[in-house]
């Protein structure tokens, strides 16, 4: 994703405090669990839900999106957006833990959490490092070696610093 398109993305998210979101035309909108089936089975999901991840993945709305990017949990009514161009071509390693991660949004906005805490850059938001130890656990459960999970952290509109401060809050073990 360039710098253009992430500003296009930035732009989206705007868009979509307004009561009418016309930018969300054409997109479907889908049931997790019907979607990702058995993903209530996976332990890392159950260890974010426990005894309330089948109720809570059936009810959780996926809006199956044509924006540029990856997925994020919606900050009006913590539905989750997935670009549908990610889901069709991401590396499927990457996707999964990008939905760990998601998927401890969900859980923190249902505890009432404001996931865009203007206060912190994103790499310091406690929001999104909680979100990170959590997926990267589960990165290392599934044998992912330190290196593989620092590529899977370093984005494109990431930069080394933040990529920096990032590894240090996941403790990575960074040669
Ligand atoms: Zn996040």
């Amino acid at each position: 994703m360039s710098a253009v398109e992430y500003t296009f993305f930035r732009i989206l998210r705007l868009l979509r405090r307004l009561p009418f979101n016309p930018m969300s035309i054409g997109n479907q909108k889908v049931i997790f669990l019907e979607y990702f089936k058995n993903f209530d089975k996976v332990e890392a999901v159950k260890g974010i839900f426990g005894e309330k991840t089948t109720e809570v993945l059936s009810h959780l709305t996926v809006e199956l999106s044509w924006i540029f990017g990856y997925m994020y949990v919606d900050g009006s009514d913590g539905h989750l957006v997935i670009s549908k161009n990610y889901l069709n071509n991401g590396d499927k390693t990457d996707i999964y833990l990008d939905l760990i991660h998601e998927l401890c949004h969900v859980k923190q906005y249902m505890e009432g959490k404001e996931l865009f805490d203007p206060r912190y850059e994103y790499v310091e938001r406690p929001t999104e490092i909680e979100g990170y130890q959590y997926c990267v656990q589960e990165a290392r459960r599934i044998g992912l070696s330190e290196e593989r999970i620092g590529c899977y952290l370093k984005t494109e509109w990431m930069s080394e610093d933040d990529l920096k401060k990032l590894e240090k809050s996941v403790n990575l073990l960074v040669s």
